[in-house]
């Protein structure tokens, strides 16, 4: 992987959480489109999408966040990793290995960590040992066909194998979430909402949000009313498991 050297890693994101992002792009090359591929190319932060698509890790991420915790004297109630990378790409294990270290880094300042990925969630994120505090573990999911996947997250992991890595993280007990946004239209690709639910069914919380920044939504008659009754059965389905629900616009 290619290195950068960065003069400041957390900021406050607009969402108004404070994250961290210590790559510059990212292999997984989701065609929603990404969002973070449209601004990294409008401030000019990647050439093309080639560009984006190999992605370049901040070398002195680890040492930007220790200092940056160190002075801060009120210190953030949580760290989002990641909102404009992902923090364990598929094939990327120096990426992987960072996010290890800095989840470790937060952690030991008391600060814990919210991930997200469309990766795999390494085992090593359940000792508590070497991650103490309360962090919540997640990925994206929002289909089991693998068609779908290789159409539009051709980089990510395969669901089956991602699910299976957050399962394994419950089921030492860790908190779990999953991520199903940006959930696609029957125009995108036909399929049941509840056989998706059911896979993640043992997770502590689930966000549920519509597909943006696509045409195709819009070309799908009734769109507005197909994800105001997906919403209600999601939300269902959490009520009846005990899982914390939350949805998007
Ligand atoms: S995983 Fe996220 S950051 Fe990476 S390409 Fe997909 S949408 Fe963009």
């Amino acid at each position: 992987m290619e290195r950068i050297v960065r003069k400041s890693l957390l900021y406050k994101s607009g969402l108004g959480f404070w994250c961290l992002n210590h790559a510059q792009g990212c292999s997984h090359g989701c065609r929603y489109p990404c969002y973070a591929f449209s601004m990294a190319r409008s401030y000019g932060r990647a050439k093309d999408w080639e560009d984006w698509c190999r992605p370049k890790l901040v070398a002195n991420a680890a040492e930007l966040l220790g200092r940056e915790l160190a002075r801060m004297r009120r210190k953030p109630d949580a760290i989002h990793l990641c909102l404009t990378t992902d923090p364990f790409m598929r094939g990327q294990p120096e990426m992987a290995a960072s996010s290890l270290e800095l989840v470790g880094i937060a952690n030991s300042f008391g600060v814990p960590c919210s991930i997200l990925t469309k990766g795999l969630l390494p085992i090593e994120l359940a000792d508590r040992g070497a991650f103490p505090a309360d962090n919540v573990y997640g990925i994206s999911l929002v289909s089991l066909d693998e068609e779908f996947r290789r159409r539009w997250e051709p980089g990510a992991a395969p669901y089956a194998e991602r699910v299976a890595a957050l399962r394994a993280l419950r089921e030492a007990g860790r908190s779990t979430l999953a991520h199903m946004e940006p959930y696609p239209t029957p125009n995108i690709v036909e399929q049941e909402l509840l056989p998706i639910l059911e896979e993640v069914g043992f997770v502590d919380s689930l966000y549920f949000g519509r597909w943006n920044y696509n045409r195709i939504v819009g070309e799908r008659p009734g769109a507005d009313e197909f994800y105001a009754e997906r919403r209600k059965e999601a939300r269902r389905f959490c009520r009846g498991r005990g899982i914390a629900f939350e949805a998007g616009g």
